[in-house]
């Protein structure tokens, strides 16, 4: 018989079959409400902690943002209030007054005295002939070698008549050592002969007769009135002047200022053994360019502390001569000079 009804059946299971398989793979292709699938789960997990991490990061950042302004803030505040609040006074150094300064002077020399019991003048003499002679040599070299030169020099011309009578290059020669040969040869020569024609052959004892002679300044002649006929005055070298200023004795730079400043500041009685005592120490310790504060004994009393090393171990190494265990700048130094007297010229080196 005819199939058609039977058709329409399996059309219809055809149908539901399909129908179902359809869900099945719409269920699959699209779960339960709610419920994500597996793997795009996984994909918001990860977005989500990514997200969260992003979102910590900003927080992290914007505190840390927040911080560095409040820290900013703060030290704006800090500043504003450094501004506004009268400025902390570090007491300002008063001027010192005529009377301290004198007074410190006085306290710098007591105490140069105390380390330097035994200054003298640096130059080897016997007579104020040779003082005279070895200072007009000092010029522009050092006193140890003016007294290397001198013993040999002294041999040839030991009065003011050998001197005046000598071969200038002979004398040249002798005094080469000393440099400027050919002009201190001149002066020894010319003041020779002034002793010997108006002075009887003998060094006079007056600052304003010893400016007469040849190669005598004002420096020379204090020098040897002080030391050979007990005159007092003052010496202002090279060192002498740096310490005065570094002491605050004075602004001068020209020698005959310094000398009117520092003599208004002590007695005569004092000028010539402190003249000696400012030279051992601008020798020994308070060096043009590098001097040792910080083993200076008369640091607490100098303005100028601070100018040249403090470390005390590094400034110990600075120290010269007997405080550096070094020989002196005297062939025949004084019985009490506690250091090593220096050594005579070298000889020249044989030729080969
Ligand atoms: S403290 Fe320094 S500058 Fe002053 S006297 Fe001593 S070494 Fe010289």
């Amino acid at each position: 018989m005819n199939e058609t009804p039977e058709k329409p059946a399996a059309a219809k299971k055809a149908v539901t079959k399909k129908a179902t398989a359809k869900k099945a793979v719409a269920k699959k292709a699209a779960p339960a409400a709610g419920q994500a699938p597996a793997r795009t789960t996984a994909a918001k997990k990860t977005t989500a902690k990514t997200a969260a991490k992003k979102t910590a990061a900003k927080k992290t950042a914007a505190k840390k943002t927040a911080a560095k302004k409040t820290a900013a803030k703060k030290t704006a505040a800090k500043k504003t209030a450094a501004k506004q609040a009268p400025a902390k006074k570090t007491p300002a150094r008063k001027p010192e007054s005529r009377v301290a300064m004198v007074r410190r002077a006085r306290r710098i020399n007591r105490e140069l005295a105390e380390l330097y019991p035994y200054a003298h003048p640096e130059l080897d003499f016997t007579n104020p002939f040779e003082l005279l002679v070895a200072t007009v040599l000092s010029a522009q070299t050092t006193d140890l070698r003016v007294n290397q030169t001198t013993p040999r020099l002294f041999a040839v011309c030991p009065t003011p008549e050998d001197m005046a009578a000598i071969d200038p290059e002979r004398l040249e020669e002798l005094i080469r050592p000393t440099g400027f040969f050919r002009a201190k040869a001149k002066s020894l020569l010319g003041l020779s002969a002034a002793l010997r024609d108006r002075f009887g052959g003998e060094v006079p004892g007056r600052l304003e007769d010893l400016v007469t002679l040849p190669g005598v300044g004002r420096k020379t002649a204090n020098v040897v009135l002080g030391n050979a006929f007990g005159v007092p005055g003052i010496t202002v070298d090279t060192h002498f002047g740096r310490l005065a200023r570094r002491f605050g004795w004075t602004t001068a730079e020209d020698a005959e200022k310094v000398e009117a400043d520092v003599a208004g500041i002590f007695p005569k009685s004092e000028w010539t053994m402190l003249s000696h005592r400012v030279v051992f120490h601008g020798r020994r310790v308070c060096h043009s360019r590098k001097p040792a504060c910080g083993a200076c004994a008369i640091a607490p009393l100098c303005p100028a502390y601070g100018e040249g090393e403090t470390d005390p171990e590094k400034a110990k190494k600075l120290l010269k001569y007997e405080l550096g265990g070094q020989p002196g700048q005297r062939l025949k130094p004084p019985a009490d000079y506690p250091g090593q007297p220096a050594p005579p010229m070298a000889p020249p080196a044989a030729a080969s």
